[in-house]
């Protein structure tokens, strides 16, 4: 094999910090009547010694999972973040913003015309942004030095990236190790995105972090002003100044989590077989007590963990998912079917298993025939923690 360049430095250098095995692609979900084997790939996060990112070392892969049900956690995130943003004053009022999205879905853009800026790309618009707006867009580009040169062509002088991601600190201190998956490239601490975004002529500014995912942080940062600058910029970024006290304590985190250190990452390969044969062992004993038991959420964070734990249709006969397009497919890996939220209605389970923990208050309240049938829903994340 040909030594890994790094996506961000281009360094080869580094040590692999966390390795899956072999892995079925878990954003092909095959048809429900596919016998498979399905085709399996290496996983594994790779961390650069020179930059300090962590990232998937090879993708073979190709394809992305069917965008999915936005999570309603997301949503509200989104109002959150905007709020927040526009008060710090970031938001330059009828400025052009650019969206650079997630393939999983989610947009801010309506969020932000309500605040009075325009989309790029309508007619009359061929100018640069003032705002880019890059919410868990970035971590799936192959080349992160390129997806970053990029944005910077997209922007007007002194314009703000703005930039949302799952924080590395948060994968590390919560052991998510399925937030490894293929087709995600980058996973980004605040100390290591920082120095991309200065090799690559922005100005890391300041940094807000949300609840979501256990973990979530929105960086803003921008390219150098004009003399003088523009009257169009945000307010905020017209002073032109360095990391503010915000951003700065997040580094100091990170510099205290050790976010550069392979060292850092031993337990969260431990925690892989750890969590892997809790989740066995609880559905063996759930089925060995007469319980029936469905997964909800066909996620791919779900698709490493059933096949780490050797799940089948017998341990667990369905994930309900309510996106119409995973509708008469099988989960990756496995024979397990997925299944629409009709089931749950149907097969009045005495537990079901949530693979996407930020769903809870979302699917209690969208499926209160679960615990009105006495069934109880279980956040699979928990189970051996
Ligand atoms: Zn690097």
């Amino acid at each position: 094999m040909d030594k890994h360049a790094c996506r961000a430095c281009r360094g080869s250098a580094g040590h692999v910090v966390l390795d899956l095995g072999e892995q079925p692609a878990s954003d092909y979900f095959p048809r429900r009547d596919d016998p498979g084997p399905d085709p399996v790939y290496p996983l594994q996060m790779w961390l650069c010694s020179s930059c300090g990112l962590a990232q998937l070392l090879a993708d073979p892969t190709a394809p992305e999972e069917p965008r999915g049900t936005e999570p309603a956690a997301l949503v509200s995130q989104a109002a959150d973040a905007v709020q927040r943003v526009a008060a710090a004053g970031w938001l330059p009022e009828g400025g052009v913003v650019a969206e650079y999205g997630s393939p999983h879905g989610g947009s801010w853009l309506g969020l932000l015309a309500a605040r009075g800026l325009r989309p790029a790309g309508q007619a009359g618009q061929a100018g640069l942004a003032d705002v880019i707006v890059d919410c868990f867009g970035l971590m799936h580009a192959a080349d992160q030095r390129a997806a970053l040169a990029e944005r910077a062509a997209r922007m007007a002088p002194g314009a703000v990236l703005l930039l949302q991601y799952h924080a590395l600190s948060t994968i590390l201190r919560d052991g998510q190790w399925n937030a490894l998956r293929h087709g995600h490239y980058a996973y980004y601490s605040t100390a290591a995105l920082t120095g991309m975004l200065a090799r690559a002529g922005f100005i890391p500014r300041t940094a807000w972090r949300f609840e979501l995912y256990g973990g979530t942080v929105l960086l803003a940062a921008t390219l150098p002003a004009a003399t003088p600058p523009a009257t169009t910029l945000p307010a905020a970024a017209r002073t032109g100044a360095g990391p503010d006290d915000a951003l700065r304590s997040m580094l100091a985190d990170d510099a205290a989590g050790r976010v550069g250190d392979p060292g850092a990452f031993a337990g969260l390969q431990q925690d892989v077989q750890a969590h892997a044969k809790a989740l066995h062992d609880w559905l063996a004993a759930e089925r060995s007590a007469g319980r029936t038991v469905v997964g909800y959420g066909a996620a791919s964070r779900a698709v490493a963990l059933l096949c780490h734990a050797r799940v089948d249709r017998l341990l667990l006969p369905a994930v309900i998912d309510a996106s119409p397009a995973k509708q008469g497919l099988r989960m990756p890996g496995t024979d397990i079917p997925v299944a629409g939220p009709e089931e749950l209605g149907a097969r009045r389970p005495d537990a079901v298993l949530l693979f996407v923990p930020d769903l809870l208050a979302e699917v209690r309240a969208a499926y209160p025939e679960v615990e009105a049938a006495g069934g109880r829903w279980v956040d699979a994340a928990t189970l051996g923690s």
